[in-house]
C-alpha cells in the first residue's frame, strides 16, 4: 500500500515537472512569435524580451526611478525651427511626443492635469497670469504642479508680443515668472509667446529668464471644425502631422478636456511615447 503511494507521489511530481517545462516552451514561444492570443503573464515576458532585444530603449525615461524629478540627464531637446522633440543621442527613442496644454488655468486645466495623472501621461502646463489673479486659481496651479506636471511661461496677459512695446513685452514674460515663482516656488523653464510670435525682445528676456523658447508642431483646437471632443481626438491622432517628436499644442477647452483621454491612448495605440517634460534640455 505505501509503495503504491509512493509511485503515485513520484509519478505525480513528474507530470507537474514535465507540464512546468512546457509551459516555460510555450512563453518563450510566444515571446519570439505569435502575439495575438496572449495572456497577461505572457504579455509579460513579451515586454521583458522587446526590452532584451532593443537596448536603444535602455534610455527611456524610468518612471519607477528614485532620481527626483528635474536632476535627470537631459534625453531630448526643442529644435528651434521646427519646435519638434528630437533626442540629443542615437539611442534615445525618437517615436516620441510632447503634450503641451497653453492658456491654463483657466476651466479644465486642473480636471486635464487629473487626467493626465491617471494616464500617466506627463505634460507642460503654458500659463497665464491673467488666470492667476484669485488665490482660488494659485491653489489650482499649485495643484497641478504638485500632480507633477511642469509650469511654462505663456505672458501674463496673452497679447501679440510683436505689437508691444519692448519694455511691455519685458513686463509681460518677467511679472509672470515672478507669480509662478511666488505660488509654486519656482520660476518657469519654458516660454511659449502667445500666437507662437515670438521677437527678438521675447528671445533675448526668455534667455535672461533661463527659459527655452518652444512654439509647437500642430493644435487644432481653436479651429471651428474641431471645437468638439469627437473631432478633436480624431484629428489630433490621425493628422499627417503626427511624426516623430510631435510638440503638440491643446488649450484649457471644454472639448479638448473631454477628448484627453482619447488622444493620449490613441497616440501610444500608434507606438509614441509620451515625453516627460524633465528630461528636456534646459538652458541652466
Ligand atoms: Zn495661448
Amino acid at each position: 500500500m505505501k509503495k503504491r503511494c509512493l509511485t503515485i507521489l513520484v509519478s505525480l511530481i513528474a507530470a507537474l515537472f514535465l507540464f512546468a517545462c512546457q509551459q516555460e516552451e510555450e512563453k518563450s514561444n510566444d515571446a519570439q512569435g505569435d502575439r495575438q492570443s496572449e495572456l497577461d503573464v505572457e504579455e509579460m515576458s513579451d515586454n521583458d524580451t522587446l526590452k532584451e532585444e532593443e537596448p536603444e530603449n535602455d534610455l527611456e525615461v524610468d518612471n519607477d526611478t528614485d532620481q527626483p524629478k528635474g536632476e535627470e540627464e537631459p534625453l531630448y531637446t526643442i529644435n528651434p525651427s521646427t519646435w519638434a522633440v528630437e533626442p540629443l543621442e542615437e539611442g534615445t527613442n525618437p517615436q516620441v511626443a510632447l503634450i503641451t496644454i497653453d492658456d491654463a488655468p483657466d476651466q479644465y486645466a486642473l480636471d486635464m492635469a487629473h487626467t493626465l495623472k491617471a494616464l500617466d501621461a506627463p505634460a507642460i502646463f503654458f500659463v497665464n497670469g491673467r488666470f492667476l489673479q484669485t488665490e482660488e486659481k494659485h491653489h489650482v496651479l499649485k495643484e497641478i504642479h504638485e500632480l507633477g506636471f511642469m509650469i511654462g511661461n505663456h505672458t501674463s496677459t496673452h497679447p501679440n508680443l510683436g505689437e508691444i512695446s519692448e519694455e511691455e513685452q519685458r513686463k509681460e514674460i518677467i511679472e509672470l515668472n515672478d507669480l509662478v515663482e511666488e505660488i509654486i516656488g519656482e520660476r518657469p523653464k519654458f516660454f511659449r509667446a502667445p500666437f507662437g510670435a515670438n521677437t527678438d525682445t521675447s528671445h533675448a528676456v526668455a534667455e535672461e529668464e533661463g527659459m527655452v523658447v518652444m512654439n509647437w508642431t500642430y493644435g487644432y483646437d481653436w479651429e471651428p471644425d474641431y471645437t468638439n471632443a469627437e473631432a478633436l481626438a480624431d484629428i489630433m491622432i490621425n493628422t499627417p502631422y503626427l511624426s516623430a517628436g510631435a510638440n503638440l499644442l491643446m488649450h484649457d477647452r471644454e472639448w479638448t478636456n473631454e477628448a484627453l483621454e482619447t488622444i493620449v491612448t490613441g497616440l501610444r495605440d500608434k507606438g509614441y511615447e509620451l515625453v516627460d517634460p524633465t528630461t528636456l534640455k534646459r538652458l541652466d
